[in-house]
């Protein structure tokens, strides 16, 4: 059997899902995908009647902030926040179809769930939907310490991450 991944078939789906996603999500911190759509020639303006996802941009803690206009929905962060690597399950996917996101269970502020703020979501996010609020502060280099926190972060934050950072993981499961 001849399994193609370049045909004219599967090169004309690839092009209208790129179309789909970019006429509604917005892939301006998105470089790889912005190459993509290059590559396959896609047009967004092919949907011109699409309905933009345009959410409210979260800040609810000291270390990173969410804007899900610019989630593509492709799982890596509730993946690396569970059984891939944190074991922290603070998020996961919420709502159905069209209004489907990534949120906290009963939509409660980062810090009033199980996240232990070790930045693996963000390094693992491809669009700019989760980004750090300072440089050095993504999983690449490690667990957040106060160093790499933002002046903002109230001391009670940061001894909140603290505390929770100590913790055995399998108290924060
Ligand atoms: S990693 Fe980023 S783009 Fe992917 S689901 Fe999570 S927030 Fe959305």
């Amino acid at each position: 059997m001849t399994v193609s991944t370049r045909s004219p078939r599967v090169e004309r789906s690839r092009r209208t899902i790129l179309e789909m996603l970019a006429s509604t999500v917005d892939l301006s911190d998105a470089p790889p995908i912005q190459a993509m759509l290059d590559d396959y020639t896609a047009d967004p303006a092919r949907f011109p009647a699409a309905h933009r996802r345009e959410v409210p941009f979260l800040d609810d803690n000291p270390m990173y902030t969410r804007d899900y206009s610019k989630c593509v929905l492709c799982w890596r962060c509730v993946q690396v926040c569970a059984d891939d690597a944190q074991y922290a399950y603070a998020i996961n996917f919420t709502g159905r179809g069209f209004e489907t996101m990534i949120g906290t269970f009963f939509d409660r502020p980062m810090p009033e769930t199980t996240c232990v703020f070790c930045g693996q979501c963000v390094g693992v996010c491809p669009t700019g939907a989760l980004k750090a609020k300072r440089s050095g502060c993504s999983s690449r280099e490690g667990p957040p310490t106060r160093s790499c926190r933002p002046p903002a972060a109230s001391a009670a934050s940061a001894n909140e991450i603290d505390r929770i950072n100590e913790l055995p993981r399998r108290q924060v499961r």
